[in-house]
């Protein structure tokens, strides 16, 4: 079997030198084990995710001189595929809403601050969901239900990690197994009401549709890997083998971002850079 890789930018912004390095790394790595190399393009956010970002997207990458397979999988075409995994994982009774809006949650994590308590943060900083929508009892997440309040779906991760009953693990490609802590997370979300899925669940799902081999992508996301490895053990998904990359950091040190700005490859190009010159810049050459 061929090894399959995947680029898989969400379109909320124009690329910058990371997508650069994601991208060239994955077309070197199909290139040299004969492999295939496809694109996805992540777009459930529809508040924040642009048509025009896109169109950018493939202009990047054809400048930059890869190739990648026909037809692209954008995900916005593919929420009934996210919602069936859900509705698996809710038939095994994993799931369940959460009321509590970012505010209502923030002010929670604050109060308990403010008593001296520290809050459990996840591996990317943020408080833990506190969990009390876990204790509502049936009668009355049934009447929030009914009466239409919003919510998001959550995973019961402590009943999903008691289902699996084992140690989890994923295989770090240079390194070997790394242990996979989903509890690190928390209650993940797994689709919210504004977007019948969340990141974890539509790469999951997409990773084990699109045959995917070999997850190539940035340090950023190597403790997500834990949450990914759990999603796809509970619906029976094969794992990939994972490489997390350095990441290209600015001149103070900080990880390129697009909301921080950071040079994107179309002012790089107006500026008159070669793809030549992107591979020196993030220290492909
Ligand atoms: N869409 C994610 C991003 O642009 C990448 C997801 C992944 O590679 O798993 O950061």
């Amino acid at each position: 079997m061929r090894p399959v890789f995947r680029f898989a930018p969400s379109p909320n912004g124009p690329l910058h030198l990371g997508h650069a390095l994601s991208a060239l790394l994955n077309h070197t790595a199909a290139r040299a084990s004969g492999g295939r190399l496809l694109l996805r393009i992540e777009d459930i956010d529809s508040a924040r995710c642009r048509p025009e970002f896109e169109a950018m997207i493939y202009q990047d990458l054809a400048w930059l001189g890869l190739g990648w397979e026909e037809p692209v999988r954008r995900q916005s075409e593919h929420f009934a595929d996210y919602r069936a995994a859900l509705g698996r994982l809710q038939s095994m009774g994993l799931v369940y809403p959460a009321f509590e809006s970012r505010a209502e949650i923030r002010a929670l994590v604050a109060a308990r601050e403010a008593s001296g308590q520290p809050w459990p943060r996840d591996p990317d900083g943020a408080p833990l969901y506190p969990g009390s929508a876990g204790r509502l009892d049936a009668a009355e997440r049934a009447r929030k239900l009914d009466a239409g309040t919003p919510h998001v779906l959550r995973l019961d991760t402590r009943a999903a990690l008691a289902r699996i009953g084992r140690p989890l693990a994923w295989l770090e490609e240079d390194y070997g197994d790394i242990p996979a802590d989903p509890s690190a997370w928390g209650d993940v979300v797994l689709a919210r009401k504004d977007s019948p899925t969340s990141y974890h669940m539509a790469v999951v799902v997409d990773d084990a549709l699109q045959g995917v081999s070999h997850v190539v992508r940035g340090r950023d996301l190597y403790a997500a890997t834990a949450v990914h490895r759990l999603l796809q053990e509970l619906l029976g998904l094969p794992a990939p083998r994972y490489r997390h990359h350095r990441l290209i950091v600015d001149a103070a040190g900080h990880k390129l971002s697009k909301s921080t700005g950071a040079a994107s490859l179309q002012a790089l190009r107006a500026g008159g850079a070669t793809p030549a010159d992107v591979r020196r810049l993030i220290g492909l050459d």
